[in-house]
């Protein structure tokens, strides 16, 4: 750690210090994450309410570093969008997505779409629209099997190039959810200027079903307008009976949650599809 000076030892605490050895090493072991073979792709079951069955999934990206073990992108995903890699990053996941898939195509095991989860920041960089051009014909993938997560807060953040850029992605067949959604303070009208086909219904909002009646109309309100909007709706972070009961009675469509599956890898995943297991 020669980058680490005394005066950084007298300035921090050493459970701060700690972290920032951490973050400085890991920034700099991520960019070799993906030729060390370190990235492993783990998939979250997404149940329809009204049958129990897994109809969809969302892909969630792991890290198993050598030294530090199993790195959360919740600490890494941000580094990468700091630095720039998540582009690399962002594209690598996307193309093993679809090699995912065409495997699964060719063993002929029950398919579903998968969701990707896309850094708005991917729409920057004019190169976005060929390279996902270029994985879709060499993988060969049906693009209705795949839909891009994009989270509403970086939508608005970068409002004008994503509006353009989700044209062009339906335009492709890919279709399009906005995640986190009721976090970003968006208005109603200005959604509906989007072509969106999924709303994902923030955890925030579901952990106060049953604690907070506030967030409960404002539950029942996201539900009802992505209904009249024509769009589907999936409640994410549900992990109890109450949440669950609460939200098939307001016809919540599809139920993301630890109450069904943590996010899991590939194998467990198939056999989960296999056995439609899941009630
Ligand atoms: P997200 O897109 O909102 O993903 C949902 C997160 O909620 C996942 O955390 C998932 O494991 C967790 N989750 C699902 N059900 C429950 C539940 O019932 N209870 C609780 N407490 N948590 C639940 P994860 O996998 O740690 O990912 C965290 C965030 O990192 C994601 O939030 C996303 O923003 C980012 N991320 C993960 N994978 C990727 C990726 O491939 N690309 C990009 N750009 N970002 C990713
Ligand atoms: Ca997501
Ligand atoms: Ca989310
Ligand atoms: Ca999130």
């Amino acid at each position: 750690a020669k980058n680490y000076g005394k005066n950084n030892y007298q300035i921090y605490s050493p459970q701060l210090n700690i972290r920032s050895f951490k973050q400085y090493h890991l920034e700099s072991d991520l960019r070799k994450s993906i030729e060390n073979n370190e990235l492993v792709i783990y998939f979250q079951p997404r149940i329809e309410a009204t049958t129990g069955k897994i109809v969809s999934a969302e892909s969630l990206i792991r890290w198993m570093h050598p030294i530090w073990g199993e790195v959360s992108p919740k600490e890494f995903i941000p580094i990468a969008e700091e630095n720039g890699y998540i582009n690399e990053l962002g594209d690598w996941i996307l193309k093993h997505v679809c090699l995912h898939l065409k495997k699964w195509e060719k063993e002929q095991l029950p398919i579903v779409p998968i969701s990707v989860n896309i850094s708005a920041q991917r729409f920057l960089k004019s190169d976005w629209k060929s390279v996902i051009l270029e994985i879709l014909a060499s993988t060969q993938v049906n693009p209705e099997l795949i839909e891009f997560e994009i989270t509403e807060t970086t939508m608005i953040q970068h409002e004008k190039v994503t509006k353009a850029a989700f044209q062009t992605i339906r335009e492709m067949g890919i279709k399009i959810a906005l995640d986190d959604f009721g976090t970003g303070y968006s208005s109603l009208s200005y959604i509906s200027d989007y072509p969106i086909d999924t709303l994902k219904i923030d955890q925030t909002f579901i952990k106060q079903i049953t604690k907070s009646t506030k967030e409960e109309v404002i539950i029942k309100s996201l539900i009802y307008m992505a209904k009249g909007l024509d769009m589907n709706v999936v409640a994410e972070g549900v992990e109890t009976i109450e949440q669950l009961n609460f939200l098939k009675q307001q016809e919540c469509q599809e139920i993301q949650g630890y109450i069904f599956s943590k996010p899991v890898p590939e194998k467990t995943f198939i056999a989960l599809l296999k056995k439609q297991i899941i009630k």
